[in-house]
């Protein structure tokens, strides 16, 4: 990677991401590999140009097609659920968005697969995780709903998009001893954390959340 071309100017220097990093410790989060890569990882290339000064704010932003960046909080806290028990081989993400959760996973676990529904989303986040060189990452324009099962089963899998009910074939796909973390409820959602034991689903509720829904087929 270019380092004039990440290191940026002003908004984007490496001081104002250090101080989105000191915001999430305040906030919690503990996992000191988990903020080093949002420390190291350029916000700002995965949202528009014109958004780009707002990018190491911890917020959500909008990146075309109704669709949200997820909030640097949410990210961390999420990846630092997942990562819990200790690193994850391979690991399924459903709504690959911008392709920043997807960054923010690459270097923590082997191998990455992330699925789509949205295709200018997906063919944007392609070219953006190529060029960057995320090479342990995979994408594909799917629904979701019925996860990789090709790769499968995953000892990790990580939702940015909030279903009714968890979908069984997440479920199926989780290895045993796996974990999901996953948004789940309509209005009012809650953040679920999923550990699988052979047959046995265990669920713990984390805290609540605000997700984009859900949503079936594929739209291009
Ligand atoms: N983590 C992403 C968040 C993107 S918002 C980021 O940081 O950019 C959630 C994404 O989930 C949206 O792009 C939406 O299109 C996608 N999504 C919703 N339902 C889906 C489904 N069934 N299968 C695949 N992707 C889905």
């Amino acid at each position: 990677m270019n380092e004039h071309y990440l290191s940026g100017i002003g908004m984007t220097s490496q001081r104002t991401r250090n101080r989105l990093v000191q915001r999430l410790q305040e906030a919690g989060i503990r996992n000191e590999e988990v903020l080093n890569v949002i420390a190291t990882t350029p916000r700002h290339l995965f949202v528009d140009e014109a958004l780009a000064h707002r990018a190491y704010e911890d917020t959500a932003l909008p990146i075309g097609n109704g669709q949200t960046i997820s909030q640097p909080y949410t990210v961390a806290r999420m990846t630092e659920t997942l990562l819990a028990n200790g690193p994850l081989e391979r690991v399924l993400e459903i709504g690959t968005g911008s392709g920043y959760q997807t960054a923010v996973l690459s270097p923590l676990v082997r191998t990455l697969y992330s699925v789509e529904r949205i295709e200018p989303l997906h063919n944007r986040a392609v070219e953006r995780l190529q060029s960057l060189g995320y090479d342990n990452v995979h994408l594909t324009l799917s629904d979701g709903t019925w996860g990789w099962p090709e790769h499968g089963p995953y000892d990790g899998i990580l939702a940015a998009a909030a279903p009714e009910e968890v979908p069984e074939s997440l479920l199926a796909q989780l290895a045993d001893g796996g974990r999901m973390v996953i948004p789940v409820g309509g209005k009012e959602q809650k953040l679920v954390l999923i550990t699988r034991r052979g047959d046995h689903f265990a669920r713990k509720t984390l805290e609540t959340v605000r997700f984009v829904p859900f949503l079936p087929g594929v739209q291009n």
